[in-house]
Protein backbone atom coordinates (compact mmCIF):
# COMPACT_ATOMS: atom_id res chain seq x y z
CA UNK A 1 0.00 0.00 0.00
CA UNK A 2 1.19 3.10 -1.19
CA UNK A 3 -0.69 5.60 1.78
CA UNK A 4 0.62 4.16 4.94
CA UNK A 5 -2.39 4.30 8.13
CA UNK A 6 -1.18 4.29 11.57
CA UNK A 7 -3.43 4.61 14.54
CA UNK A 8 -2.98 7.82 16.99
CA UNK A 9 -4.02 9.71 20.40
CA UNK A 10 -1.12 11.95 19.72
CA UNK A 11 -1.49 13.69 16.33
CA UNK A 12 -4.53 14.76 16.99
CA UNK A 13 -4.51 16.25 20.42
CA UNK A 14 -7.21 14.97 22.28
CA UNK A 15 -8.59 11.85 19.82
CA UNK A 16 -7.78 8.94 18.68
CA UNK A 17 -7.03 9.45 14.83
CA UNK A 18 -6.04 7.67 11.83
CA UNK A 19 -3.39 8.80 10.38
CA UNK A 20 -2.55 8.59 6.85
CA UNK A 21 1.14 8.58 5.24
CA UNK A 22 0.43 9.88 1.64
CA UNK A 23 3.58 9.50 -0.70
CA UNK A 24 5.59 11.80 -2.13
CA UNK A 25 7.40 15.85 -1.25
CA UNK A 26 8.68 18.65 -2.89
CA UNK A 27 11.00 19.11 -0.36
CA UNK A 28 14.21 17.14 0.63
CA UNK A 29 14.85 17.70 3.85
CA UNK A 30 17.75 16.49 5.35
CA UNK A 31 16.05 14.87 8.81
CA UNK A 32 12.82 13.92 7.09
CA UNK A 33 12.08 10.88 9.41
CA UNK A 34 9.77 9.22 6.51
CA UNK A 35 12.40 8.87 3.26
CA UNK A 36 10.64 6.07 1.91
CA UNK A 37 8.06 7.56 1.89
CA UNK A 38 9.06 11.03 -0.01
CA UNK A 39 10.70 9.10 -2.71
CA UNK A 40 7.88 7.34 -3.92
CA UNK A 41 4.78 9.51 -5.25
CA UNK A 42 2.81 7.18 -6.79
CA UNK A 43 -0.69 6.28 -6.37
CA UNK A 44 -3.16 4.20 -7.38
CA UNK A 45 -7.12 3.52 -7.48
CA UNK A 46 -6.12 0.21 -5.11
CA UNK A 47 -4.62 2.75 -2.57
CA UNK A 48 -7.51 4.88 -2.11
CA UNK A 49 -10.24 2.14 -2.07
CA UNK A 50 -7.80 0.30 0.61
CA UNK A 51 -7.87 3.57 2.68
CA UNK A 52 -11.57 4.02 2.46
CA UNK A 53 -12.24 0.31 3.85
CA UNK A 54 -9.60 1.22 6.75
CA UNK A 55 -12.10 4.05 7.62
CA UNK A 56 -14.80 2.04 7.07
CA UNK A 57 -13.70 -0.73 9.05
CA UNK A 58 -12.73 1.77 12.10
CA UNK A 59 -15.07 4.39 11.83
CA UNK A 60 -16.21 3.23 15.56
CA UNK A 61 -12.79 3.39 17.27
CA UNK A 62 -11.64 7.09 15.54
CA UNK A 63 -12.49 10.66 16.12
CA UNK A 64 -10.49 12.06 13.59
CA UNK A 65 -8.54 11.20 10.30
CA UNK A 66 -4.63 12.97 10.21
CA UNK A 67 -3.77 13.94 6.21
CA UNK A 68 0.33 13.58 6.78
CA UNK A 69 3.08 12.66 4.64
CA UNK A 70 4.84 13.39 2.48
CA UNK A 71 3.21 16.15 1.72
CA UNK A 72 -0.65 15.76 1.42
CA UNK A 73 -1.98 18.54 -0.89
CA UNK A 74 0.58 16.76 -3.72
CA UNK A 75 -2.71 14.54 -3.73
CA UNK A 76 -5.20 17.14 -3.44
CA UNK A 77 -8.14 14.87 -5.63
CA UNK A 78 -7.35 12.04 -2.89
CA UNK A 79 -7.55 13.67 -0.04
CA UNK A 80 -10.81 15.39 -1.24
CA UNK A 81 -12.52 11.82 -0.96
CA UNK A 82 -11.04 10.80 2.14
CA UNK A 83 -12.34 14.44 3.77
CA UNK A 84 -15.47 13.93 1.96
CA UNK A 85 -16.09 10.35 3.63
CA UNK A 86 -14.63 11.79 7.02
CA UNK A 87 -17.21 14.23 7.29
CA UNK A 88 -20.28 11.53 6.22
CA UNK A 89 -18.99 10.19 9.32
CA UNK A 90 -18.96 12.63 11.77
CA UNK A 91 -14.82 12.59 11.77
CA UNK A 92 -12.75 15.79 12.68
CA UNK A 93 -10.09 16.41 9.93
CA UNK A 94 -6.52 17.59 10.76
CA UNK A 95 -3.73 18.26 7.69
CA UNK A 96 -0.06 18.15 8.04
CA UNK A 97 1.30 20.46 5.47
CA UNK A 98 4.61 22.25 4.61
CA UNK A 99 2.99 25.05 3.64
CA UNK A 100 4.18 25.49 0.08
CA UNK A 101 0.76 25.22 -1.64
CA UNK A 102 -2.12 27.75 -0.84
CA UNK A 103 -3.98 27.23 -4.01
CA UNK A 104 -4.20 23.32 -2.99
CA UNK A 105 -5.07 24.34 0.50
CA UNK A 106 -7.79 26.85 -0.33
CA UNK A 107 -9.82 23.90 -2.36
CA UNK A 108 -10.03 21.58 1.11
CA UNK A 109 -10.14 24.37 3.85
CA UNK A 110 -13.58 24.53 4.37
CA UNK A 111 -13.41 20.85 5.57
CA UNK A 112 -10.52 21.32 7.66
CA UNK A 113 -10.51 21.65 11.32
CA UNK A 114 -7.07 21.85 12.20
CA UNK A 115 -3.80 22.33 10.81
CA UNK A 116 0.04 21.76 11.60
CA UNK A 117 1.88 23.22 9.45
CA UNK A 118 5.94 23.32 9.15
CA UNK A 119 8.00 26.50 9.43
CA UNK A 120 11.36 24.66 8.71
CA UNK A 121 13.77 27.56 8.87
CA UNK A 122 13.64 31.57 8.50
CA UNK A 123 11.96 31.57 5.46
CA UNK A 124 15.04 33.14 3.90
CA UNK A 125 17.08 30.71 5.01
CA UNK A 126 15.40 27.27 3.74
CA UNK A 127 18.64 26.38 2.23
CA UNK A 128 19.57 25.05 5.81
CA UNK A 129 16.94 22.44 5.39
CA UNK A 130 16.35 21.27 2.04
CA UNK A 131 18.59 21.32 -0.83
CA UNK A 132 15.14 21.70 -3.09
CA UNK A 133 12.81 24.17 -2.12
CA UNK A 134 10.52 26.87 -4.36
CA UNK A 135 11.88 30.27 -4.51
CA UNK A 136 9.01 31.97 -3.51
CA UNK A 137 8.93 30.03 0.26
CA UNK A 138 8.41 33.30 2.31
CA UNK A 139 5.39 34.28 -0.15
CA UNK A 140 3.97 30.66 -0.23
CA UNK A 141 3.84 30.32 3.53
CA UNK A 142 2.91 33.37 4.28
CA UNK A 143 -0.50 32.97 2.04
CA UNK A 144 -0.92 29.79 3.52
CA UNK A 145 -1.08 31.46 7.01
CA UNK A 146 -3.12 34.11 5.89
CA UNK A 147 -5.07 31.64 4.47
CA UNK A 148 -5.72 29.37 7.67
CA UNK A 149 -5.82 32.56 10.37
CA UNK A 150 -8.48 34.47 8.38
CA UNK A 151 -10.70 30.94 8.24
CA UNK A 152 -10.38 30.52 11.79
CA UNK A 153 -9.40 27.12 11.72
CA UNK A 154 -6.95 26.33 14.88
CA UNK A 155 -3.35 26.90 13.26
CA UNK A 156 -0.38 24.87 14.67
CA UNK A 157 3.18 26.33 13.11
CA UNK A 158 6.07 23.78 14.30
CA UNK A 159 9.94 23.35 13.92
CA UNK A 160 12.16 20.66 14.29
CA UNK A 161 15.01 21.87 16.16
CA UNK A 162 18.40 19.86 14.46
CA UNK A 163 21.48 21.76 16.99
CA UNK A 164 23.61 21.42 13.30
CA UNK A 165 21.24 22.73 10.86
CA UNK A 166 19.53 25.99 13.14
CA UNK A 167 20.74 28.19 15.95
CA UNK A 168 18.80 29.61 19.03
CA UNK A 169 18.57 32.87 16.90
CA UNK A 170 16.47 31.05 13.93
CA UNK A 171 14.03 30.42 16.33
CA UNK A 172 14.06 33.30 17.63
CA UNK A 173 13.63 34.66 13.34
CA UNK A 174 10.92 32.33 12.48
CA UNK A 175 8.63 33.00 15.59
CA UNK A 176 9.11 36.89 15.43
CA UNK A 177 5.92 37.98 14.21
CA UNK A 178 4.26 34.80 13.09
CA UNK A 179 0.57 34.66 13.20
CA UNK A 180 -0.97 31.61 14.59
CA UNK A 181 -2.59 29.70 17.41
CA UNK A 182 -0.02 27.72 18.70
CA UNK A 183 3.53 27.12 17.96
CA UNK A 184 5.77 23.96 18.67
CA UNK A 185 9.59 23.54 18.84
CA UNK A 186 10.13 19.66 18.05
CA UNK A 187 13.10 18.17 19.44
CA UNK A 188 14.69 16.08 16.34
CA UNK A 189 15.57 12.24 16.58
CA UNK A 190 18.35 10.92 15.08
CA UNK A 191 16.99 7.20 14.25
CA UNK A 192 16.10 7.61 10.61
CA UNK A 193 17.08 10.65 8.74
CA UNK A 194 17.34 11.18 4.85
CA UNK A 195 20.79 12.81 4.91
CA UNK A 196 22.63 9.63 6.85
CA UNK A 197 25.09 12.13 7.91
CA UNK A 198 22.64 13.28 10.81
CA UNK A 199 22.28 9.72 12.06
CA UNK A 200 25.50 10.99 14.23
CA UNK A 201 24.19 14.31 15.42
CA UNK A 202 23.48 14.41 19.03
CA UNK A 203 19.80 14.94 19.60
CA UNK A 204 19.01 18.34 21.65
CA UNK A 205 18.84 18.26 25.41
CA UNK A 206 15.55 19.22 26.22
CA UNK A 207 16.76 21.77 28.83
CA UNK A 208 18.43 23.64 26.14
CA UNK A 209 15.12 23.36 23.85
CA UNK A 210 13.21 24.96 26.90
CA UNK A 211 15.91 27.81 27.42
CA UNK A 212 15.51 28.62 23.35
CA UNK A 213 11.56 28.85 24.24
CA UNK A 214 11.27 30.60 27.49
CA UNK A 215 14.18 33.38 25.58
CA UNK A 216 11.26 34.01 22.84
CA UNK A 217 9.40 37.22 23.01
CA UNK A 218 6.15 36.60 21.21
CA UNK A 219 2.33 36.79 21.58
CA UNK A 220 1.71 33.40 19.87
CA UNK A 221 -1.00 31.88 22.44
CA UNK A 222 0.64 28.82 23.51
CA UNK A 223 4.10 27.28 22.89
CA UNK A 224 4.72 23.79 23.38
CA UNK A 225 7.99 21.73 23.56
CA UNK A 226 7.69 18.65 22.28
CA UNK A 227 10.23 16.03 22.71
CA UNK A 228 11.44 11.30 23.39
CA UNK A 229 11.38 12.41 27.28
CA UNK A 230 8.92 14.57 28.03
CA UNK A 231 6.67 14.12 25.31
CA UNK A 232 4.79 17.12 24.83
CA UNK A 233 4.78 19.91 27.28
CA UNK A 234 3.22 23.70 27.22
CA UNK A 235 6.12 25.81 28.49
CA UNK A 236 4.63 29.20 27.23
CA UNK A 237 0.22 29.91 27.77
CA UNK A 238 0.04 33.96 26.87
CA UNK A 239 -3.19 34.49 28.51
CA UNK A 240 -4.83 37.76 27.74
S1 LIG B 1 10.20 16.30 6.66
FE1 LIG B 1 8.17 16.58 5.78
S2 LIG B 1 8.40 18.35 4.41
FE2 LIG B 1 10.46 17.57 4.84
S3 LIG B 1 10.95 16.14 3.17
FE3 LIG B 1 10.08 14.93 4.86
S4 LIG B 1 7.90 14.82 4.41
FE4 LIG B 1 8.73 16.50 3.17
Amino acid sequence: MNIQPNYSSLDFPGKMALVLFTPGCDLRCKYCHNPQLIKNEHLSRWDVEEIEEEIDNNIDFIDAIVLSGGEPLLHVDVIKGFIAKAKQNNLLVKLDTNGLHPDKLTEVLDDIDYVAMDIKAPLDKYYKISDVYPSNVSELINQSINLIMDSGIFLECRTTYVPDLLVPEDIVEITRNLNCDMYTLQQFRNRVTLDSGLSSVDEPNPEDLVRIIESLDVSIPEIHLKSNQFGNQTIIRNMD
